[in-house]
């Protein structure tokens, strides 16, 4: 193994086992800040570590939606203490103000047609202090890498156990007894786990997992200074509450946040060929500018015009997002091998769920993982970790995606483009008309359902009902669910050293 960055003080001779975590975002930080609470020492140690490809730990600014059961894990975490400290509100059970939802895409005056009413109140929390703080709870035993580029791994047979070997773009290696992709969207664990899995089977079907696909939506993102508004629209309607601005194929969230109002456009275009893509290349986020933010919504209402109108004019304020998503996976654990997070189902943000889903992903997974029953083989008995992995899939891997779809049609609502409330876009052809007020409401009412789930559901709950299944016999029921097609499986002696899957 290649010296980590940090070494650790001194040689610990109780290590239960090491769980190496890629990347230090929400997911990974929180997966590792839950196994430093959780795990009781007299038990072993369990060695923690992190590899981040970035030079620090560091995120780009903006807040995540922390709804009741991300805010419980955070609770659990120490963080209502740490918030009150840095003088932050933190969350409140019950309703909340939610955005106005608007239609807006005529160039008269639009108006308001749900009232939206959050049946949680959310915080909206800084990305760089969820991490900040995320990091200031990790114990002793987890060590953080940066600068090291997860490649890819390869899985070998030990005397005992299989370990697994991690390979980083600067040409070190680490070894490891369990591996967690949190690496997010793109992940690099994904990657080598379904691409080596078509390889070494010979089922090309799981290529498709591999990378992460276009959501058929791209973001622009730019900032109003709020003085600067504030001086030519003083009661301007965007001041005082969020708003969601919409229309057919794109919407346009305003969120007053201080000193700005954060202005995101989100634009559905599934359309491979659309010019818009081809911009892109290999990036994900290219420079933009406010008057390409003004022309996309030539034709719609004034009010919204006046606000993009005062766009921070400097171009390096304003970029344009290409969203891809995972689609959604057969299964997320394969053998000493798990993702989590945006690895694991990276999703389209119309309900601001996708960090929470990490997060719920990390208290479960870290929980089992503390449990007394979760170890390596032993002379006497076999690893538990591959059974702990899949029960931390078979309960988290089916909620997030549930949650992933929510947010598609979350966003096929803002856009009049859901299933049976489908309106034509009268601005591109006259014969074509767009929603009624009495349609717009009961658009307004779907909108309204969509998000109770939201209120639902304690962490704490889903712990006891999965920390309580460790150590019964679950590994037939597990792995008798059809998450992926045996028969087709190339039949072959001996371990697979790409993704760890005896076959
Ligand atoms: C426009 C937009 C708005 C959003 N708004 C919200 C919102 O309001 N609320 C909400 O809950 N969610 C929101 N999300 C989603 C949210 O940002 C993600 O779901 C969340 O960040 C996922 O966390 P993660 O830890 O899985 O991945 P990430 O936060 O992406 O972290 C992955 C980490 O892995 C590192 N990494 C990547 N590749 C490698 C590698 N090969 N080797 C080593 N390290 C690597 C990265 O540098 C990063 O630090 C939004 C997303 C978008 C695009």
């Amino acid at each position: 193994m290649n010296v980590p960055d940090t070494q650790r003080n001194g040689k610990k001779n109780n290590v239960r086992f090491r769980v190496t975590i890629v990347g230090c975002g929400i997911g990974g930080l929180t997966l590792a800040a839950t196994i430093s609470k959780f795990t009781i020492e007299q038990d072993g140690i369990i060695e923690v570590d992190m590899y981040e490809s970035k030079s620090e730990v560091s995120v780009i600014g903006a807040g995540v939606g922390i709804w009741k059961r991300s805010w419980q894990v955070l609770q659990d975490l120490g963080f209502e203490e740490e918030l009150v400290k840095r003088e932050v509100k933190v969350p409140v059970d019950g309703e909340s103000r939610g955005p106005i939802f608007r239609k807006s895409d005529q160039p008269t005056p639009g108006y308001d047609f749900h009232d939206h009413v959050m049946p949680y109140g959310p915080l909206g929390l800084h990305r760089p202090t969820l991490l900040e703080i995320l990091q200031s709870k990790l114990s002793a035993n987890c060590t953080i890498h940066t600068s090291k580029a997860l490649v890819s791994y390869t899985v070998h047979a030990g005397d005992n156990d299989s370990g697994i070997t991690l390979h980083f773009a600067d040409n070190t290696t680490a070894e490891a007894d369990i591996l967690i992709g949190a690496d997010g969207v793109y992940s690099a664990t994904r990657q080598t786990m379904f691409s080596g899995l078509a390889e070494e089977t010979g089922n090309k079907e799981y290529a498709q997992y591999a990378r992460a696909e276009y959501s058929g939506t791209l973001a622009y993102r730019g900032p109003v200074p709020t003085e600067k508004l504030k001086e030519k629209y003083p009661q301007h309607i965007v001041l005082n509450r969020p708003k969601a601005w919409c229309g057919k194929s794109q919407h346009v969230i305003t969120h007053p946040l201080g000193p700005y109002i954060g202005i995101i456009l989100y634009m559905y275009r599934p359309d491979l060929s659309s010019p818009h893509l081809a911009r892109f290349q290999n990036q994900s986020v290219i420079p933009s500018s406010r008057d390409e933010v003004l022309a996309l919504c030539e034709g719609w209402e004034p009010e919204l015009r006046e606000v993009l109108e005062c766009i921070d004019p400097d171009p390096s304020k304003v970029s344009c997002w290409v969203i891809h998503r995972v689609k959604p996976l057969p299964f997320c654990v394969l053998g000493n091998v798990g993702l989590i997070g945006d690895a694991a189902h990276a999703m389209l943000p119309h309900q601001g769920v996708g960090g929470g889903q990490a997060i719920e992903d990390a208290h479960l997974l870290g929980r089992l993982l503390t449990h007394p029953k979760a170890a390596v083989s032993s002379p006497s008995s076999p690893s538990t970790l591959p059974i702990i992995l899949k029960l931390y899939e078979t309960f988290r891997l089916p909620a997030a995606q549930k949650a992933a779809e929510a947010s598609y049609d979350n966003g096929l609502m803002y856009e009049f483009n859901y299933p049976g409330l489908v309106f034509g876009d009268s601005q591109a052809d006259p014969n074509s008309r767009g929603p009624t007020p009495d349609e717009l409401k009961v658009l307004g009412e779907r909108i309204g359902e969509s998000f109770t789930w939201l209120k639902e559901g304690d962490v704490e709950g889903d712990w006891q009902k999965n920390g309580g299944r460790v150590g019964e016999d679950v590994i037939v029921a597990i792995f008798k669910r059809p998450a992926y097609d045996r028969k087709k499986r190339k039949k072959r002696e001996g371990l697979n050293h790409r993704t760890g899957l005896y076959i």
